[in-house]
């Protein structure tokens, strides 16, 4: 019985270790997820600066146009012989002046915007920076993490192999089954008459059997094997678990 509660021991803490080693990569996963939804985010707003950037070049490329078609416009001033030509043209360069106004309030709208862009991309820089070496952090702590596991696990599989040598085959067959359909648990204890795998009371009589130890039982509800939490022989065992 000894050895079976060690092999339990070995495989409840083999199953946990398992579980483990699986949540480290999805927990790697996760926090690169965050990482790129904020370089994403980053990237985006950096986008958005260069078009910007472009508008406010085009803008000022469409200020100088205008500046050269007023200029044209003023030079055929002087040539002008008709009062009603000289009336057109007048008209014509206030029409260009205003559009000159326009594109300059756009530059100057645009600049406001890009300043604001510029400001807020600094500070999503240093953010996303930030992220990224916490990740970097994270992640080499969960490999070593997994690495540590590991070696847990090997010197676990060990131990159990040392424990299953000991036990008959038949019996170890049984275990193994028995595992395998409840759950990873084959063993149960029973404590004050209840069996501490499925919580249900062992019959009184059966439960008399049990402590006297004579031979090995199982639970009558989840089929366990099942030994008495309270025996002597087998504390030291059960407190080492
Ligand atoms: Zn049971």
């Amino acid at each position: 019985m000894t050895a079976l509660i060690g092999l339990q021991d070995c495989d409840t803490s083999i199953m946990a270790i398992q579980t483990k080693k699986e949540e480290g990569p999805a927990k790697i996963h996760g926090l690169k997820e965050g990482l790129n939804v904020m370089e994403k985010r980053l990237e985006a707003e950096i986008n958005q600066l260069e078009e910007y950037k472009r508008d406010r070049r085009k803008s000022e490329q469409d200020i100088e146009d205008v500046e050269s078609r007023i200029e044209k416009s003023n030079e055929k001033l002087s040539n002008i012989k008709s009062n009603k030509e000289y009336q057109a043209a007048l008209k014509e360069i206030d029409g260009l002046k205003v559009e000159k106004s326009l594109l300059e309030d756009k530059v100057i709208e645009i600049m406001e915007e890009i300043e604001i862009l510029e400001e807020k991309n600094v500070g999503a820089k240093a953010e996303s920076e930030k992220l990224k070496e916490e990740f970097e952090k994270d992640r080499d702590e969960i490999l070593k993490e997994l690495k540590d596991l590991g070696q847990d696990l090997e010197n676990l599989e060990k131990e159990r192999a040392r424990f299953s040598q000991t036990i008959d085959k038949d019996l170890l067959k049984r275990y193994d089954h028995l595992r395998k359909y409840k759950g990873g648990v084959a063993i149960s204890p029973v404590v004050k008459g209840i069996c501490q795998a499925c919580h249900l009371g062992i019959p009184p009589q059966k439960f008399n059997d049990l402590i006297r130890g004579d031979e090995l039982m199982d639970c009558p509800n989840c089929m366990r094997i099942i030994y008495w939490s309270e025996d002597e022989g087998l504390q030291n065992v059960i407190q080492k678990c």
